[in-house]
C-alpha cells in the first residue's frame, strides 16, 4: 500500500490527519513542528508523540523526504541535481551560490505545456504538476539545503499552471508553523497567466517575476503561445492595478536573442509598456538547446542594451550566466537524463 506523505502538509491538513487518527488537536503543530523546524526524516523520530500515536500514524503515512538521484557541479559552484518524480520522470533543481546568498531554483512541474520555443523543458511537453511534497522536497532534502538563503520558482514548468500546490509550498515556506521564511526571499516567475497571477498576487506575499521577451505582442506571440491568450498588456494592467508594499518586488525576465529583440526600437516600446509601474528588468543570456538557431549578442552588445533601458529610467541588470558547463538551459540535463534512461 502506498502511504500517504505528511512532508508537504499545511497545519490545516495536518489538523484533518490528526482528526483522522483520533489525535489531540495540538498534535497536528508537534508533527509541523517535526516536519519543519527540525531536521529529522521519519516519523519515529517524533519523540514527543507518543508511541502509540507514532504506530498509528506510521500505519497509513510516511515522512515523504527523497534524496536525488544525481547531481552535477559546475566550476563556478553551481550545482544542478536531478530529482525523481511522477511516472519515473526527472525534474532539475539548482543550487546556485554567490557570496553571501544561496539560492535553490526550484520546478514546479515535470515537463510544461506552455511551449515557449527557446525552451528545452517546453520541448519536453507536459508530464503533470509537481505536489507540494515534491516541489518542497527539492529544498529540504538539498545537500546544501541549511545554507540556502533565497528561493526561485524558476525551474521546470509553469508555476502558476499549478497554483495551487505553488501556494500551499509558499504558505508553508513562509509560516511561522513552517519555515518562517520572509517571503521576500522568496521569487515565483511566471509567463503570466492572467488569474492565476491575480490569485498569486492576493493570496502570497512574495515577489513577482513576469516572463516578457519582446514587448511587442506578433513577437511575443512567436517566441510564447501563452501571448495569444494571456497578452502582456493584460498582465501589465493587473500589476499596475494591484497595490504592492513597499517590500514586494516586480521584475521581468528578458531573455536578449541576437537581432531578434535587441534593437532601439525595443527599449523605446519596453519604456512605453513599462511606464508607471515600479520594476526592474533582468537581462538573461540565452543558453543554447539543440536545434535552436537563436544566439545572444556579445557582453558590449549585452551591456548597451542594459545602459539604454536605465538610460529610459527602467532599473536594469543583467544576470550572471551560471552552470553554463552543466547543461544551463532549464529541462535539457533532465532531456538528456531522460534520453539515456530510454536508449
Ligand atoms: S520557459 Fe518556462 S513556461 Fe516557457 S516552456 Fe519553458 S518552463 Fe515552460
Amino acid at each position: 500500500m502506498t502511504k500517504e506523505k505528511l512532508y508537504g502538509k499545511t497545519l490545516n491538513e495536518l489538523i484533518s490527519v490528526s482528526k483522522h487518527l483520533g489525535l489531540p488537536a495540538f498534535t497536528a503543530r508537534q508533527i509541523a513542528d517535526w516536519l519543519y523546524k527540525k531536521e529529522i526524516s521519519s516519523i519515529d523520530e517524533m519523540t514527543n508523540l507518543s508511541k502509540k500515536a507514532r504506530e498509528l500514524m506510521a500505519a497509513e503515512y510516511e515522512f515523504g523526504l527523497t534524496a536525488p538521484e544525481s547531481a552535477a557541479e559546475s566550476s563556478d559552484g553551481t550545482k544542478k541535481y536531478l530529482y525523481k518524480v511522477l511516472n519515473n520522470r526527472y525534474i532539475e533543481t539548482a543550487y546556485i551560490p554567490d557570496n553571501e546568498r544561496a539560492t535553490i531554483c526550484v520546478s514546479s512541474q515535470s515537463g510544461c505545456r506552455m511551449g515557449c520555443i527557446f525552451c528545452m523543458t517546453g520541448k519536453q511537453g507536459f508530464q503533470g504538476n509537481l505536489s507540494a511534497n515534491e516541489i518542497l522536497n527539492q529544498f529540504r532534502s538539498l545537500p546544501e539545503f541549511s545554507s540556502l538563503t533565497n528561493m526561485v520558482y524558476m525551474g521546470m514548468g509553469e508555476p502558476l499552471d499549478n497554483t495551487a500546490e505553488v501556494l500551499k509550498s509558499l504558505e508553508i515556506l513562509t509560516s511561522t508553523w513552517g519555515y518562517g521564511w520572509s517571503p521576500t526571499r522568496i521569487t515565483v516567475s511566471t509567463v503570466g497567466l492572467l488569474s492565476p497571477v491575480r490569485e498569486f498576487l492576493e493570496k502570497s506575499r512574495c515577489h513577482l517575476a513576469v516572463s516578457l521577451h519582446s514587448p511587442f505582442d506578433e513577437e511575443r506571440r512567436q517566441l510564447m503561445p501563452v501571448q495569444k491568450t494571456n497578452t502582456i498588456a493584460e498582465v501589465l494592467d493587473i500589476i499596475r492595478n494591484f497595490d504592492f508594499n513597499s517590500q514586494r518586488r516586480v521584475s521581468f525576465e528578458y531573455i536578449l536573442f541576437e537581432g531578434l529583440n535587441d534593437t532601439p526600437r525595443h527599449i523605446k516600446e519596453l519604456a512605453r509598456i513599462l511606464n508607471g509601474i515600479k520594476c526592474r528588468i533582468n537581462i538573461i543570456r540565452f543558453h543554447k538547446i539543440p536545434g535552436s538557431e537563436f544566439s545572444s549578442p556579445d557582453d558590449a552588445a549585452t551591456l548597451k542594451f542594459k545602459e539604454a533601458l536605465n538610460a529610459k529610467g527602467i532599473l536594469t541588470t543583467i544576470r550572471a550566466s551560471r552552470g553554463v558547463d552543466i547543461q544551463a538551459a532549464c529541462g535539457l540535463l533532465s532531456t538528456l537524463n531522460q534520453n539515456r534512461q530510454n536508449s
